[in-house]
């Protein structure tokens, strides 16, 4: 049987320490799916359209993966998609007290449903999207943790908020 995670997220944008655990999901899972949440309460800096165009063009040479969005509950649509788990990753000690709580309560919502959780490699265990916005916002160097295109696209994104 085809083993399928679902990793989802906000991914405003997607960084290297996303796609390190896209690459790692792969080896316990056949197929990966990234699930954009939309999530406006963050309010995202890019819209859930160029956040799966950027996601699609980082994951193009990877095999094994799906980009696509949902709305809703996640596990109504983990079920929906008849997936075997939903995959998070876990950087420092500071990520586990939420993502305790999210896997407990999705596990009390639908008890079938897994939550498997991986450790980035310790390069990007201190990266996250609101960071590198920060970075990028301050003119920082962003090629260590973004792809390039990803880099592009945020640099343009923030020069022109600040005009
Ligand atoms: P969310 O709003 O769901 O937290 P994010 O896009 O911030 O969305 O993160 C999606 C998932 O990727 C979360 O499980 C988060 O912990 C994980 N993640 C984000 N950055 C990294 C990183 N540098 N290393 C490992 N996991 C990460």
């Amino acid at each position: 049987m085809m083993k399928i995670g679902i990793y989802p997220g906000t991914f405003d944008p997607i960084t290297h320490g996303h796609t390190d655990i896209i690459t790692r999901s792969l080896k316990v899972f056949d197929k990966v799916v990234v699930a954009v949440a939309p999530n406006p309460a963050k309010h995202p800096l890019f819209t859930l359209t160029e956040r799966l165009e950027m996601i699609r063009v980082v994951t193009q040479e990877i095999q094994g993966v799906e980009v696509t969005h949902f709305d809703g509950l996640l596990v109504d649509y983990v079920q929906r998609y008849g997936a075997h788990a939903i995959i998070r990753g876990l950087r420092a000690i500071s990520d586990f007290e939420h993502e305790f709580q999210m896997a407990l309560i999705n596990r009390k919502i639908a008890k079938q449903v897994e939550t498997v959780f991986l450790m980035p490699s310790e390069e990007y265990s201190y990266l996250s999207s609101t960071i590198i916005k920060d970075v990028a916002t301050h003119g920082g160097a962003l090629t260590e943790f973004l792809h390039p295109e990803v880099a592009r696209r945020l640099q343009e994104r923030i020069r022109s908020l600040k005009t």
